[in-house]
């Protein structure tokens, strides 16, 4: 998500309590802990002691890597600035598909994007691609030239893409396959269906499921993580957005992605622990090891 398509409805209420933690590490492959704590503010930098409590907040449940994704260029480099200070912590740049399609997708911002590209401890380009729900037909050039572009660099530094669709799968499959997709590539809050998610497993990509898999309406989702080979699955809170269930509409945060990951193993069968092991070492095979041994 965005800050432009951020609803405060999303951040109702006290934030929820921390689930039991996971009997094994995993990871948020896709958070913004900058909008968790600014409340949408975009003039204000997070204070390094709250972003830091978060983040061992997240640990403590056994969430000791993140994935900190930025969506214009200041929260890009607000990204490449937590991944260098902290070791839980790994970035994703990018100009998000909303911003792109309003047109602050322009070459001085794609230029800052490739430099930040370059730094070692941001692992993927993203969160890119297409949406077709919050960014009408006028927005829809610019937004595919971005994608086309943002793809482009994550080739180049031969990191990850993270991708961002919403409505588009058909259209984000003829852009990858038409680029050619960098060798990791992951469907963000994945949101197709039982098909859609084999046409993304075939061609290799990973498929990230969110607190919406959880959602009782979520049973073509449920089908499309069920279907996927395990070392194609990872987990995360988009957080403050797509809050899991039992706290659906409550903001969400990486600590509460043990609900998700609980969920999966419930619609996957595969074993708790498995299930844990499993996404760190597809996180680390994507966007490489966190390096400097997080904290546990
Ligand atoms: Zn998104
Ligand atoms: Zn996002």
């Amino acid at each position: 998500m965005s800050r432009s398509a951020a609803s405060r409805a999303d951040r109702r209420g006290e934030p929820p309590p921390s689930p039991e933690p996971l009997p094994a590490p995993a990871v948020d492959s896709h958070t913004h802990l900058d909008i968790v704590l600014d409340g949408f503010r975009t003039d204000e930098p997070a204070d390094d002691a709250a972003v830091d409590a978060e983040i061992a907040a997240a640990a403590a449940v056994g969430v000791p890597r993140l994935v900190q994704v930025g969506v214009d260029v200041p929260s890009s480099r607000w990204a490449a600035e937590l991944a260098a200070r902290h070791p839980n912590v790994l970035a994703a740049v990018a100009v998000h598909p909303n911003e792109a399609g309003a047109g602050l997708a322009a070459d001085d911002a794609l230029a800052e994007i490739d430099r930040l590209a370059a730094l070692p401890r941001v692992r993927a380009v993203g969160e890119t691609g297409l949406d077709r729900f919050r960014t009408g037909p006028e927005g829809w050039a610019a937004q595919e030239a971005s994608f086309r572009a943002h793809i482009r660099i994550a080739k180049e530094h031969g990191v990850a893409l993270v991708i961002h669709d919403r409505d588009a799968h058909e259209e984000i499959l003829r852009v990858l396959d038409d680029e050619g997709a960098p060798e990791h590539t992951v469907f963000h809050c994945f949101s197709g269906d039982a098909g859609f998610a084999q046409a993304c497993v075939e061609r290799g990509h990973v498929l990230s499921f969110a607190g919406t898999l959880t959602f009782g309406s979520a049973g073509a989702l449920r089908e499309a993580a069920a279907l996927t080979p395990v070392d194609q699955l990872l987990v995360e809170t988009d957080s403050p957005f797509l809050t899991p269930v039992p706290y659906r509409g409550r903001p969400n945060a990486s600590r509460l992605v043990p609900h998700t990951v609980r969920a999966l193993a419930e619609v996957t069968g595969v074993e708790l622990v498995r299930l844990c092991d499993a996404l760190t070492r597809t996180a680390e095979r994507v966007f490489g090891p966190w390096d400097r041994g997080p904290t546990a």
